[in-house]
């Protein structure tokens, strides 16, 4: 279980998380909020990118303080919607780099970790563009090639930054069936979006944050209604396609 306790953060003067304190225990769970109400900040504190300036952030009982670099990133694999130049790497030299913190000091492979990644490319359906350059997918085969590295990691929570942003309806369908085959991995998952229906119908609980503080939480079905939603995106009325 991850616990916020008070969390507050500031970008400069600028207040961007003000006080926050949840736990987060459900196996999915769905950051909402509207643009710049402080989803990735909130998501970079709780895997220890980013300090916050109050607060503090427990896993399972310790401190995220105590934790080393390998340690986190055992327990975050994160997928952002950020550029990421890749030197002309293959698929599959990327996806090994998720191996990166169980490698031996040596910095060999061992057959395990051979395993996964055979596991994972197998998966995603990407073996028949192992060997290609990434820089010449699409950016859809980008996002899968994404989550086969956060998933070689072998994170116990693994943090999307907007999976959906800029996908069409055939990738926004292979992240569903992605998360689907995830949720039989012992994976918590957590995401932000601004996408209502697919945190709706995807994601088991949800948080309503807006500019900085949760206004809602609880189970995705109960939490996203008609209300909440006018209240979030700070709304009079929405229009009947709208959930
Ligand atoms: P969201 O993910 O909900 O769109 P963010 O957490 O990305 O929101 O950003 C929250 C606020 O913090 C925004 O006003 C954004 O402009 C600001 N912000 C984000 N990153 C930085 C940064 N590196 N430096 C200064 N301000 C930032």
């Amino acid at each position: 279980m991850i616990s916020v306790k008070n969390i507050s953060f500031r970008y400069r003067e600028k207040l961007i998380i003000d006080d926050i304190s949840i736990n987060l225990s459900s196996d999915s769970i769905g950051i909402l909020g509207p643009n710049g109400s402080g989803k990735t900040t909130l998501l970079k504190i709780i895997s220890g990118l980013l300090k916050s300036n109050r607060g503090e952030i427990f896993i399972d009982n310790s401190n995220i303080l105590n934790f080393s670099p390998q340690q986190l990133a055992k327990m975050f694999a994160i997928v952002s919607q950020e550029y990421e130049p890749t030197y002309g790497f293959s698929v599959e030299e990327i996806i090994e780099m998720g191996r990166y913190p169980y490698l031996s000091f040596w910095g060999f492979q061992s057959k395990n970790d051979r395993k996964i990644i055979n596991q994972t490319i197998e998966l995603l359906n990407l073996e028949s563009i192992r060997k290609n350059r990434t820089d010449d997918l699409s950016s859809g085969e980008r996002q899968k090639v994404r989550f086969a590295r956060a998933l070689v990691q072998e994170p116990k929570y693994l943090l999307l930054d907007e999976p959906t942003s800029n996908l069409d309806l055939s990738n926004k369908l292979l992240v569903t069936q992605i998360l689907n085959t995830i949720k039989e991995f012992d994976t918590n998952i957590i995401i932000t979006s601004h996408d209502i229906d697919f945190v709706r119908y995807n994601i088991s609980e949800c948080v309503m944050l807006s500019s900085g503080s949760i206004i809602y939480s609880g189970l995705s079905k109960n939490v996203i209604n008609k209300k909440n939603i006018k209240k979030l995106f700070s709304l009079d009325s929405l229009p009947n396609w709208v959930i």
